[in-house]
């Protein structure tokens, strides 16, 4: 009986002939007396025929079905799935925010450019950069608009024929496509032994034709590179400026201050440090700072106050807009609300809580999955197993088993130079019970694997979708109803 109520219940196809939601009373104005012929519909729309009560029940269970942050840990390594409070999007949604008109005047919105102007400020005191700008709806669109305005600073001060952008092997994967596709040559260098930029790989790549260099930071195997400063000297003895990929800044926010460390153009994700909701694809925010002699390459405009106004200017070597209007407000007000909720210290605390929770995680499960690079990590650990010692095991049988747990699988197989990685972001957010009780899941499928295996390969057992073969998946997707 239970298994015939599953059956039902994931049947895919719902329609029955002649089933209907809503029945709308006889309408007896017809389109033909109205509508061009041409915009007539010759036949029956292919719809799926349900009742208003199935549609509900479909559309409920598939929402209980995803996996949410609002409902269990979502340790996903580089992607900073933290708490996100709801009185932000309350605030963010008040209705002087949400219905402005983007063409409404300047003296109508002082209230909201006031909120833009102030979230300047805010991130250029974390940062000790000299301007923001609000435009960039995501990390990636904030890496192109960081590199735009680096060709912008070098056609302005005889830097035409630097083409190249350097990007070590640990840079997080929009790094190089980002250069490519601002139309820059891409040079790779390998990283040294102990995860961070191989200085003498960086000097030899160095030349007169380098535009940028581009570091994550931490980078993607979750180290602060601790040769930073002589790394930022070697880039501008080249001329090249350099450029820190700030997404994952919630391990140093409120501990360091990039422009202390010589960059000169960053980007930061407020839809990852600043408690912004994301993973669904919406809205994000990548503001992007810079440095007092690239400032005014940025796009325009940028919010100033002058006189008591709160305005949009231009500077005339502005590298033009990046994005209709100003930025994706909502996401911004967000921002502006967790660094108002906040003073320095408790921005410390964020990011020393982030660095010990990932920490906690790494040392407790040492000797069953170890770190790639066995040392004190920043925001994330990358763990990382070898098949022969783990019955045949891969990374991703244990990412499916892990879903058996009740916990989303961490960020798998990234980064490249990690072979078989488990990267693993906790987030200052999360509890020491629910980081425990994740360890716990990890080391019960460590014992899996030792006695075994064939529980773990096969996985997931309790979710109403198994293994799918993912080639099929990506190359036939059968995407009816
Ligand atoms: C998430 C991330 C990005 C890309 O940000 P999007 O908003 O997804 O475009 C870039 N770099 C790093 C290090 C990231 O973690």
């Amino acid at each position: 009986m239970q298994e015939i109520l599953v059956q039902n219940e994931l049947s895919i196809e719902k329609s029955r002939s002649g089933r209907r939601g809503i029945r709308y009373a006889q309408v007896h104005k017809h389109a033909a007396d109205y509508l061009p012929d041409g915009y007539l519909r010759k036949q029956e729309p292919h719809l799926p025929e349900m009742s208003e009560f199935d549609t509900v029940r479909h559309f409920t269970r598939l929402s209980q079905q995803n996996y949410c942050l609002d409902g269990q840990f979502y340790p996903l390594g580089s992607c900073t799935m933290k708490y996100n409070p709801k009185s932000y999007d309350v605030l963010s949604a008040l209705p002087s925010f949400a219905n402005a008109h983007p063409f409404a005047p300047e003296n109508a919105v002082q209230g909201t450019l006031e909120i833009l102007y102030n979230l300047q400020e805010l991130l250029k005191k974390i940062t000790g950069l000299s301007a923001f700008t609000l435009q960039p709806a995501a990390g990636a669109h904030g890496e192109l608009t960081g590199i735009l305005t680096a060709r912008a600073y070098h056609n302005a001060t005889g830097g035409q024929d630097r083409t190249q952008v350097i990007v070590p092997d640990t840079a997080h994967g929009t790094n190089p496509a980002t250069a490519h596709m601002a139309g820059y040559e891409v040079i790779n260098i390998k990283s040294a032994p102990n995860g961070c930029v191989d200085k003498e790989a960086l000097q030899a790549a160095l030349s007169e034709k380098t535009a940028v260099v581009m570091l994550t930071v931490p980078n993607t195997v979750g180290l602060f590179e601790p040769d930073i400063r002589e790394i930022a000297d070697m880039v501008h003895n080249a001329g090249a400026l350099l450029y820190m990929d700030g997404a994952n800044f919630n391990a140093l926010i409120g501990l360091a201050k990039p422009a202390d460390f010589g960059v000169d153009i960053m980007h930061l994700n407020l839809h990852k440090t600043f408690a912004a909701p994301h993973g669904g694809g919406g809205p994000g925010s990548g503001p992007v700072g810079a440095a007092a002699h690239v400032a005014p390459y940025l796009p325009k405009p940028i919010v100033t106050l002058q006189d008591g106004r709160y305005t949009f200017t231009e500077t005339a070597e502005s590298l033009g807009k990046m994005k209709a209007f100003y930025g994706n407000i909502a996401v911004c007000i967000r921002g502006y609300c967790y660094l108002r909720q906040f003073d320095a210290a408790t921005l410390k605390e964020i990011a020393e809580n982030a660095i010990l929770n990932a920490n906690y995680i790494r040392s407790l499960l040492k000797g069953k999955f170890n770190a790639f690079f066995d040392c004190n990590c920043m925001h994330e650990c990358v763990l990382s197993i070898n098949p022969a010692e783990m019955n045949g095991v891969h990374t991703s049988d244990i990412a499916k088993r892990l879903l058996d747990y009740g916990f989303y699988a961490p960020t798998i197989y990234f980064p490249l130079i990690v072979p078989e990685a488990l990267m693993i972001e906790p987030t200052e957010t999360e509890n020491k019970e629910m980081l425990d009780a994740f360890v716990a899941a990890m080391e019960r499928i460590y014992e899996e694997i030792k006695t075994d295996p064939q529980i773990v390969k096969d996985a997931p057992h309790h979710h109403p979708v198994k293994r799918i073969d993912e080639v099929s998946a990506a190359r036939n997707p059968n995407l009816h109803w």
